[in-house]
């Protein structure tokens, strides 16, 4: 018997897993410049949570959640998205208290059942951050400018954002009003999916994937932009003057629609130039309503989750993974292995990555050993060495050579790293 991961289920191996490291090294030290927390809850919740936080109408907990009960007949579900999970934990910990304005990040596995394409797994991992207490179109512009920061220190070369706005609960019923009139009015023309939802939802014809919806969509269709009231207005003009104070370009999306009510205001994507379907790196947006809805009060937010694995497939095309050891101590003979294994500890302590050899091996096969290893120097100390009380430096990508004495060894390294 022999046994491989779960479908959907990857192992994320070296060298590709030191990309995964830098990803999250980089993004976590971007949040935290940004003055976000870390805050970390459990893969598994009680599955209302999400019936009520994503909607019990949508696919995600429709037909694609992992939920089962537990031995004490529980209804619990391995979470699917980050968001819900971080409200509950903010109204239970009263995190609010004394001051409602608190932004936070995660990063994590997230869990769907979903069909399996490049790209698309059934455990996928997120990071994301949530800002709440601030209805300032200032924070929309200041999270969109973040993850532009973010990607390109990632090295993601080809990206868009792309921006729309959803409206309120004022201007959005009114909206949603005509739409339905015009789309009733062009009935026939739209696919089967579009039919049965319009008069439940009619504003996903606007991310319909049918050719014919998409002309409609983005021909004849009414736009939210061109419809929202006052205030809505001026947030989303606050939000793009904002994002060209902070040099973030941007493009305008009508598409972008949101099926749920307390998705207000600001939604945006960040779409890469180099992934197919599965292109968005990530979504955010303001959703003011969903904290009232966790059985909080009405308390403003805006998020952003964005795929890690996306984020890997994209990085394979642009960057190298950075790997590898910075020295490899090739001992020879019983005495300098003895003072080698010593030596690499002082190493290692001081942050230098080595590593040794503990298999008496000959210098040919050590290295060997340095090069599969990646290692940018070897450290050569033989019987003649230990005598003289010097090592020999071999730098392993010009194959220079010199002698360091014992005494220097640390100090060496210590420049380099
Ligand atoms: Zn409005
Ligand atoms: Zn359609």
């Amino acid at each position: 018997m022999s046994y491989t991961s779960v479908k959907g289920m990857d192992d994320l191996c070296p060298p590709e897993s030191y990309r995964w490291a830098e990803i999250e090294k980089k993004a976590k030290a971007i949040f935290e410049s940004f003055s976000f927390s870390p805050i970390v809850t459990p893969a598994v919740e009680r599955t209302e949570l999400f019936s009520r936080g994503i909607g019990r109408a949508t696919d995600i907990v429709e037909k694609q959640m992992y939920t089962f009960l537990d031995k004490n007949g529980e209804s619990l579900s391995l979470r699917p998205e980050g968001t819900a999970p971080v409200v509950r934990a903010y109204l239970e910990h009263q995190l609010y208290h004394p001051d409602p304005y608190q932004k936070f990040y995660y990063w994590g596995p997230m869990y769907r059942y979903e069909r399996m394409q490049k790209g698309r797994y059934r455990e996928f991992h997120q990071f994301g951050v949530e800002v709440f207490g601030s209805a300032s179109y200032r924070i929309d512009a200041e999270i969109i400018f973040m993850m532009m920061h973010l990607y390109r220190e990632l090295g993601v070369k080809k990206f868009e954002i792309q921006l729309n706005s959803l409206g309120c609960h004022e201007c959005r019923p009114k909206y949603r009003e005509q739409l339905l009139k015009e789309l009733r009015g062009q009935k026939s023309a739209l696919c089967a999916d579009c039919q049965n939802r319009l008069e439940k939802n009619p504003l996903r014809t606007f991310d319909c994937k049918n050719e014919g919806c998409q002309k409609i969509a983005q021909t004849t269709l009414p736009r939210m932009v061109d419809h929202l009231c006052e205030p809505c207005k001026a947030h989303f003009e606050g939000v793009k003057t904002a994002l060209n104070q902070l040099n973030t370009p941007f493009i305008l999306n009508p598409n972008i629609v949101r099926g749920l009510d307390y998705y207000v205001r600001t939604t945006f994507e960040i779409v890469s130039g180099d992934l197919g379907a599965q292109n968005a790196l990530g979504g955010g947006g303001r959703y003011d309503g969903l904290v009232k809805e966790l059985g909080g009060k009405d308390t403003p937010a805006f998020g952003y989750a964005g795929g890690i694995e996306r984020l890997l497939l994209v990085l394979e095309n642009e960057t190298q993974p950075k790997y590898g050891v910075n020295v490899f101590v090739a001992a020879l003979g019983p005495k300098a292995q003895a003072f080698s294994y010593g030596l690499i500890h002082k190493l290692r302590l001081k942050g230098i990555k080595c590593e040794i050899d503990y298999d008496d091996s000959s210098l040919k096969a050590q290295m060997k050993k340095a090069d599969r290893m990646n290692s940018q120097c070897v450290l050569i100390i033989g019987e003649d060495e230990m005598n003289k009380g010097e090592a020999i430096l071999r730098n392993m990508s010009t194959k220079e050579q010199k002698t360091i004495p014992f005494g220097e060894i640390l100090d060496e390294f210590k420049k380099k790293s």
